[in-house]
């Protein structure tokens, strides 16, 4: 017979950013904590995706926890935006920093958890066959943690090495004298890209969807900057939080139409952002994100970038994507489209020739057979509800989340799953997390999170719980917002449009000041939308 359950206060999924600032928050608290992960070690998105070229696209000043000023202080990031190396010793650094380890259990997996009506609590399973009673869950497990591999008919007819981006080995993969293929031009193939070209004897990339880009103008962080950040560290960090996502005040959005000025003033106020480089080109104005004739503005700025860039014209053209600018997660990269000049890089646009075949040396598309040593998969996440529908997770009723999500993530503030008491999804659908500097979110979260869990305590309360109706409100405002922009103006992973079958819904919510307010007026207002109980 096995043990009977483990009693934890707050049970943690992932040991992550999100999972680790939750187990130290809950101690804080006097809260009996203990994560559990997945992995052997912290860092969650940052230990998984260890691909050639992984590095954050916010910038490393920004990308950090505020929480703590002696650790903002003390840190040091070497890069203007920091490679995954360095962002996994900052993990391991806050995990020693803050003694976690022996909160965390690794190489644990949740298998499901069933919320026990009589008792109040979740009963929580793992893999190693233990069981844990909680009176919360914490699913910290990323909004992105959940790798897409596409159901490829006939790939394992391939007889070399298939890897994805976000299951990269740990040790070095060397592509010296390879042919190599990738699949996939988002945020990981732009990265990996240049620097698999640079290395490999060959490079094929598989293109279904161009993508915009935007560079990093990444170098050695200045002594200056950092020291003039680190002087009003607590201001800078007030200052992010005004902003729509969460970062960026140093280059905050221009408040003038795109359609108000020259078309040499427009160009030259592009061109001045592009030079900064990052994410500030969708803040050169104002209208960007809402107005379809304004986005078509910086969208040519940045197919005419591409033109510039890229020698072979007929390439040049493959590569100009035609969807809006920013309604899928623009790309930070260096030296994505110049790859494109070496002569061992060739672009096959698989919506020209789709694939039709894997064959033992490589892949047929468009009749054409193309032969590599190793296929890099650069194909995603079941972004935002893959981790968590891969569970077996029951609230009230032995409700299955997979019903109650059939239609899509139904959510309230981006935080709570009406019928799923005490269980909290951090950066989860309907959320802010996407769009912002996901550490902000993250912090936001938690500290929502841990009050509401003081409250109830406060109050000698024993549950938390969303309404239905507080729920499809919530839902409804979300897709409100979006239709309000050009989000739902291309095929992107926020609508779920990435993975076939997958219901399309809008998942993130637009515009992380207003989402702060309505969290804490919530909260102020004794938890509206919620039953307590
Ligand atoms: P992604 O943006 O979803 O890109 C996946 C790529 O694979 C797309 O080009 C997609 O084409 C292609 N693809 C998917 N299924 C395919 C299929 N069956 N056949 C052919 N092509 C297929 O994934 P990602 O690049 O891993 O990035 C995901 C998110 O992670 C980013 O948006 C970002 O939020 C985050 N990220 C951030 C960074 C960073 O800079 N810090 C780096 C990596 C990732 P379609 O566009 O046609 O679907």
């Amino acid at each position: 017979m096995s043990p009977s359950p483990q009693p934890v206060d707050v049970l943690i999924v992932g040991a992550g950013f999100a999972g680790l600032y939750m187990l130290h928050k809950a101690r804080r608290q006097g809260l009996n904590a203990l994560v559990i992960e997945a992995a052997d070690g912290v860092g969650g998105t940052w230990y998984h995706n260890r691909y050639p070229g992984a590095r954050v696209d916010i910038q490393s000043m920004e990308y950090s926890f505020s929480f703590d000023e002696a650790l903002q202080q003390d840190w040091h990031w070497t890069e203007r935006f920091a490679d995954q190396p360095e962002l996994l010793r900052y993990a391991n650094h806050v995990a020693d920093r803050f003694a976690l380890r022996d909160g965390i259990r690794f190489n644990t997996r949740l298998n499901g958890a069933d919320f026990d009506e009589a008792a109040q609590r979740w009963l929580a399973r793992a893999d190693s066959g233990e069981r844990w009673s909680a009176r919360f869950l914490v699913m910290a497990c990323g909004p992105l943690s959940s790798p897409n591999q596409p159901d490829f008919p006939g790939l394992d007819n391939f007889a070399g090495r298939v890897l994805h981006t976000a299951r990269w080995p740990h040790e070095a993969v060397d592509f010296s004298g390879q042919r190599v293929g990738v699949i996939g031009t988002g945020s990981s193939a732009v990265q990996a890209i240049p620097v698999i070209a640079a290395q490999a004897a060959q490079l094929t990339v598989f293109q279904r969807t161009a993508t915009y880009a935007v560079p990093a103008h990444n170098g050695p962080l200045d002594a200056e900057f950092e020291a003039g950040i680190k002087a009003e560290y607590a201001a800078f960090r007030e200052a992010n939080q005004r902003m729509m996502g969460g970062f960026g005040s140093l280059q905050p959005p221009n408040r003038i139409s795109a359609l108000a000025v020259s078309a040499a003033e427009r160009e030259a106020m592009f061109e001045d952002r592009w030079q900064v480089g990052g994410f500030g080109l969708l803040g050169t104005f104002s209208d960007l994100i809402v107005n379809p004739a304004a986005n078509e503005l910086a969208c040519e700025f940045v197919r005419n970038k591409i033109r510039a860039t890229v020698t072979d014209a007929a390439t040049a053209e493959r590569l100009c994507p035609s969807h809006p600018i920013g309604c899928k997660r623009l790309c930070v990269d260096t030296g994505y489209y110049a790859s494109f000049n070496r002569p061992n890089v060739q672009l096959v646009d698989l919506q020209q020739s789709p694939i039709e075949g894997f064959t033992p040396q490589g892949l047929v598309a468009g009749g054409v057979d193309h032969h590599f040593d190793a296929l890099v998969l650069a194909t995603g996440f079941d972004a935002m509800t893959g981790t968590l529908l891969k569970l077996d997770l029951r609230g009230r009723g032995g409700r299955r989340l997979q019903d109650h999500w059939r239609a899509g993530p139904l959510n309230y503030l981006g935080l709570t799953i009406a019928g799923f008491p005490n269980l909290f999804n951090v950066a989860g659908p309907g959320s802010t997390s996407a769009f912002t500097n996901v550490i902000v979110s993250i912090e936001h979260h938690i500290d929502w999170i841990a009050d509401c869990i003081a409250y109830l305590d406060a109050n000698g309360l024993a549950t938390i719980d969303a309404t239905p109706e507080a729920e499809a409100d919530y839902v409804a405002h979300v897709n409100t917002v979006a239709a309000r922009t050009i989000y739902l103006n291309c095929n992107s992973w926020y609508l779920g449009a990435n993975i076939p079958g997958k219901p399309r819904m809008f998942m993130p919510l637009f515009g992380y000041p207003a989402y702060v307010q309505r969290c804490a007026e919530v909260a102020a207002q004794g938890y509206a939308g919620f039953v307590l109980a």
